[in-house]
C-alpha cells in the first residue's frame, strides 16, 4: 500500500493544522479517509480529483472535524465531476446517522450511496471498518487496510491503546497511522503511552496543537505531513 496523502493533521481544536483527513489514489479511484471541513478545496488544490470516476469515502466517526465537509464534497462531486460518491459502512446504525446528518444539511440521498467495506479495493488493498471505542455517544471505527504485503491500520479517533500496542507487535502490520493527544480526556491515545511502544511503524496524526506536532518530531516519531 502506498502512503496515505494527508490534507490535514489536526484534531478538533487544532484548526491551524486542518481537520485530520487523508486520501489514497489508484487510477480513476479516489479513497478519502474522513472528510474535514475544507476537504473539497484542499483536494482540488492537490489535483486529487484528476481522472477520478469513482470516489469512495470512509468516515471513521461523526465528530465535526472528521465529517464537516461531507455535504459540500457530495455536492461538488455530483454537480462538477459527475461522480456519485460511495460511503463505506457495515453498520446500519452508523449509516442511519450519516443519512440523518446529510438530510439535515439538505443533501439528497440520491446524490450518494453506501457500500460495504468488502466491496472496496483500492491500490491493491482491501479495507475493513473495525469498531473501536472513542466517546460513549458516537460509533467509531478504525480502518484496517490489507494487501499481499501486509496490513496497515488507521486508528481514527480511539482510546484503545492496547489494540495499537498489539498491532505494533504484529509482524503482519507494517504501518499504523495513529492519532495522539496529551490531554486525552479518556477519548484519545495518550502521547506519553505511545512513547512506550517504540515502534517506527507508528505515523502520528490528529495532533491537538502545533506544540505537540513539533514535540513528536523532536522526539523522533514519524509524523503525518500535510501535502
Ligand atoms: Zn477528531
Ligand atoms: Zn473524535
Amino acid at each position: 500500500m502506498n502512503d496515505l496523502t494527508f490534507i490535514g493533521v489536526g484534531g478538533a481544536f487544532a484548526v491551524e493544522l486542518g481537520g485530520n483527513c487523508a486520501y489514497l489514489k489508484d487510477g480513476n479511484t479516489l479513497l478519502l479517509v474522513d472528510c474535514c471541513e475544507d476537504a473539497t478545496i484542499k483536494l482540488k488544490n492537490n489535483n486529487a480529483f484528476d481522472g477520478v470516476e469513482n470516489l469512495i469515502i470512509a468516515i471513521t466517526h461523526t465528530h465535526a472535524d472528521h465529517v464537516a465537509g461531507l455535504g459540500t464534497l457530495i455536492w461538488q462531486c455530483n454537480s462538477i465531476f459527475n461522480i456519485r460518491p460511495k460511503i463505506v459502512s457495515n453498520s446500519n446504525s452508523f449509516e442511519l446517522h450519516l443519512r440523518q446528518l446529510m438530510k439535515l444539511l439538505g443533501v439528497e440521498e440520491k446524490l450518494f450511496e453506501f457500500v460495504g467495506a468488502e466491496a472496496v479495493q483500492v491500490d491493491g488493498c482491501k479495507i475493513e471498518m473495525q469498531p473501536t471505542t472513542h466517546t460513549p455517544i458516537l460509533e467509531a471505527f478504525g480502518i484496517m487496510f490489507s494487501d499481499s504485503k501486509g496490513k496497515y491500520y488507521y486508528t481514527g479517533d480511539t482510546n484503545d491503546f492496547q489494540y495499537v500496542k498489539e498491532l505494533a507487535l504484529d509482524e503482519d502490520v507494517k504501518r499504523i497511522y495513529c492519532e495522539v493527544s496529551r490531554n486525552a480526556g479518556n477519548v484519545h491515545l495518550v502521547y506519553d503511552r505511545l512513547k512506550e511502544i517504540k515502534s517506527n511503524k507508528l505515523v502520528l496524526m490528529h495532533f491537538e496543537n502545533i506544540d505537540l506536532y513539533n514535540l513528536a518530531k523532536t522526539d523522533g516519531f514519524n509524523v503525518a505531513v500535510i501535502s
